[in-house]
């Protein structure tokens, strides 16, 4: 039993091991408040720490609920944003919150996340949530919706409407389904998308893509690279057309080299990063997750326990698992 004073949390120790222990609540500082975690979805991007350990508790796609006695937020429902931004920056005055140049800390990196029963967390990171929002649906306004969108959007922004455009997706995990819903979603009937993994290609296809056949030389203006593979990087290259864009999503540890042949050189074409989503394109997001909610309903396909997360963190690695989600 967890003494009253303690909560539950995972830790990751390294070499893939997720060890459960208590931690004393944390105090709040000042500008904070402490959240019930009731839904953490796992992350491809917690892989890193998963295998090489984290000092923080890991965990930060984070839905719960304010539990702060006496502060006007006590009992609201809350999604968790990660960047701990300050708000006066130069980036966050131009509305990049999620690019903040103060602190660059990131709740579940760089501070304690929410694989555990409490988290504490900044007020200017609490997004509300409607109470029409399922639980499990909830997590999924971050990384699945926030960070998807936020990159359909910035491509929208650049080559205007897509719906006549060819498009390619890279990666078919929970980012690169988040960019086919949201595509989808304003109005793209046709998206091509590549996963190495058959059964990741088929959840794709069983969503509404047509998959790329990877012996022909297809070229498309809009490439979402979600993978992070740097073979899928360089292919992008080559396959994105004259005038067209490749926008990076997916993430890599290790540097990526681009290599300048003609490929490279001679043709115009975007190169686009896209990191998260900015505060202000929350309300958007609800919106989007209340349209598509079936469709969103399919990529939270398990809800784990804490005792669960070594064996589910095994399953969702080796792809046999889209998002779990931890359950508290
Ligand atoms: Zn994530
Ligand atoms: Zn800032």
């Amino acid at each position: 039993m967890t003494p009253a004073s303690h909560f539950r949390h995972a830790r990751f120790t390294g070499d893939c091991t997720v060890e459960l222990t208590h931690s004393p609540i944390p105090q709040v500082l000042p500008g904070e408040v402490i959240v019930s975690v009731r839904r953490t979805a796992l992350c491809g991007s917690d892989n890193r720490l998963w295998r090489d350990g984290a000092v923080q508790i890991p965990g930060h796609e984070i839905f719960g609920v304010v539990e702060q006695a006496g502060h006007m937020r006590h009992g609201e429902r809350v999604c968790v944003y990660i960047p701990v931004y300050c708000g006066y920056c130069t980036a966050c005055t131009r509305g990049h919150t999620q690019s903040c140049t103060t602190g660059s800390v990131l709740i579940g990196w760089n501070r304690d996340g929410g694989f555990g029963e409490y988290v504490r967390v900044p007020e200017q990171c609490l997004l509300p949530v409607p109470d029409h929002i399922e639980d499990r649906l909830a997590p999924l306004l971050l990384d699945t919706i926030g960070t998807s969108a936020h990159a359909v959007r910035t491509v929208q922004r650049l080559l205007g409407d897509l719906n006549s455009q060819r498009i390619l997706i890279t990666g078919a995990g929970p980012i690169g389904m988040g960019v086919l819903i949201a595509l989808q979603d304003s109005g793209c009937e046709k998206v091509t998308v590549y996963d190495p993994n058959t059964s990741r290609s088929r959840f794709a296809e069983n969503l509404g893509a047509q998959l790329l056949d990877d012996h022909t030389n297809q070229q498309f203006d809009a490439i979402f690279e979600c993978s992070g593979a740097h073979a899928a990087r360089d292919d992008a290259i080559t396959r994105v057309a004259a005038g067209g864009a490749v926008v990076l999503i997916g993430e890599n540890s290790t540097p990526w080299p681009i290599q300048e042949g003609p490929v490279f050189r001679r043709k115009d074409f975007a190169l686009l990063r896209s990191f998260y989503f900015p505060v202000s394109e929350h309300n958007d997001n609800i919106a989007l997750l209340l349209r598509q909610q079936k469709l969103y309903a399919k990529i939270a396909d398990t809800d784990v326990t804490l005792d669960q997360l070594a064996a589910a963190y095994r399953q969702f690695v080796a792809g046999e698992t889209m998002k779990p989600l931890l359950t508290l």
